[in-house]
């Protein structure tokens, strides 16, 4: 069963998470330099695919399995499109999270919940994470499993391992892809172009570190109707990342008149009392709940929601880094155990700088003297601390936040 209208909608978030860094358990490798070139053939995958063969049996797939998975495996050339351009689009965090976290995700969550309510019992008792989290990634992977991919596994991965930029990464995953299928844990291997698939879209590698045989039928089926393994192997995997249960992924704050927005950074990690001494308050005006140390975070810029984070935020970012990303899952979760949504509002006047204008930026940064890390478009920590930079030598609100006015300044 498939519902177009989300299936839509996720395929778009999943665009953007892509976009912006990486995707579900994977932060893909940057390219490699020069291999760019033509597009492939499909008998250039042909004859890569005999080169590989000897390769994949080394590493412990067998001559049966391989040729049998292999045989006729078709090149996808809207596959190498996706690779090249995934960086020419982004979005800024409020429209994302207007998708994201809409309230017919909402609703469906809290519907999805209620039917797999013992099941999500059952995995938050056995993994320590709480079943709104578990729900909430289910819900943005793949809209609580309407929408799971629907591109040939092996035919992707054999398409981006052939083709090059990144060809070892995608060769390492399409070795393990196979041992999925020579393990006959699943049917139809279907996925994203960049071969994550299932219900929480894991990576073949993922598969094999982190996915559980929940209901115990001897296979670890991340695809198929019941969403059971693939919902404890998401538990799993936050939990090995350090999940703490009890603690939130943050609560929106509200900054007192003054701040220092050289505080606003994960870089910066302070106790619940210090930044509550600094005049942090919950955006109710309450005293901050003490989960620990934390860091404050402006995803959107000054004139956006400001959030005090916990490391459940980090064991979040090693799903997908994007900000935007981490703070959709936190906020699906608060709402789907009955909290509100995000009460602050946006700057939505500004739009996203194009991969462009985000070239631009980190050249004009560099060209007056605060280096940006690299000319990339990618809005990384050493981007936005020469942005932070740059906006406090201006005498600019030094949010580091890469806005259209810091652009136009640099011009
Ligand atoms: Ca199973």
């Amino acid at each position: 069963m498939k519902s177009c209208q989300i299936g839509s909608l996720v395929a778009a978030i999943t665009f953007w998470s892509l976009a912006s860094v990486g995707f579900a358990q994977t932060i893909l490798p940057d390219p490699v330099a020069g291999v760019e070139g033509e597009m492939g053939t499909q008998a250039g995958l042909d004859a890569w695919v005999e080169g590989f063969r000897p390769r994949a049996l080394a590493a412990g797939v067998s001559a049966s399995t391989f040729d049998a998975a292999m045989r006729g495996v078709a090149f996808n050339p809207k596959v190498v499109e996706r690779d090249r351009n995934q960086n020419e689009f982004s979005k800024t965090i409020w429209d994302y999270l207007d998708t994201a976290v809409s309230e017919d995700r909402v609703a469906l969550g809290l519907q999805a919940i209620e039917r797999n309510r013992a099941l999500l019992e059952r995995i938050e008792a056995e993994y320590g994470v709480e079943k709104e989290v578990v729900a909430a990634v289910w819900g943005l992977e793949s809209a609580y499993g309407t929408y799971r991919g629907d591109l040939p596994v092996l035919g992707s991965l054999a398409t981006l391992a052939y083709e090059g930029r990144r060809g070892a990464f995608f060769e390492a995953e399409l070795i393990a892809a196979l041992k999925i299928v020579q393990g006959g844990h699943v049917e139809r291997f279907a996925g994203s172009w960049a071969g994550a698939s299932g219900h929480t879209q894991f990576m073949p590698s993922s598969w094999e570190a982190f996915a559980a045989d929940f209901d115990g039928d001897g296979k670890k089926n991340l695809w198929g109707d019941d969403p059971g393994d693939a919902l404890a192997s998401t538990a799993n995997y936050l939990r090995h990342w350090g999940w703490t249960k009890g603690q939130p992924w943050g609560v929106e704050v509200t900054l007192p008149e003054g701040f220092d927005y050289d505080q606003t950074t994960e870089r910066v990690v302070k106790p619940v009392s210090d930044w509550q001494a600094m005049g942090v308050r919950t955006f109710d005006g309450a005293d901050l709940p003490d989960h620990g140390s934390g860091s404050i975070l402006l995803p959107g810029g000054y004139r956006g929601a400001a959030f005090l984070i916990w490391p459940n935020f980090q064991v979040i970012e090693k799903y997908n880094t994007a900000d935007a990303y981490v703070v959709a899952i936190g906020s699906l979760s608060d709402q789907l155990k009955g909290g509100p949504p995000i009460q602050h509002g946006w700057p939505r006047e500004l739009r996203a700088l194009t991969l462009e204008e985000r070239r631009e930026l980190q050249e004009g940064l560099g060209r007056a003297g605060f280096d940006p890390g690299g000319v990339d478009g990618r809005m990384g920590p050493k981007t936005v601390a020469a942005v932070k930079a740059f906006q406090k030598a201006r005498g600019k609100v030094a949010d580091g936040y890469p806005s259209l006015e810091v652009l136009g300044l640099l011009r």
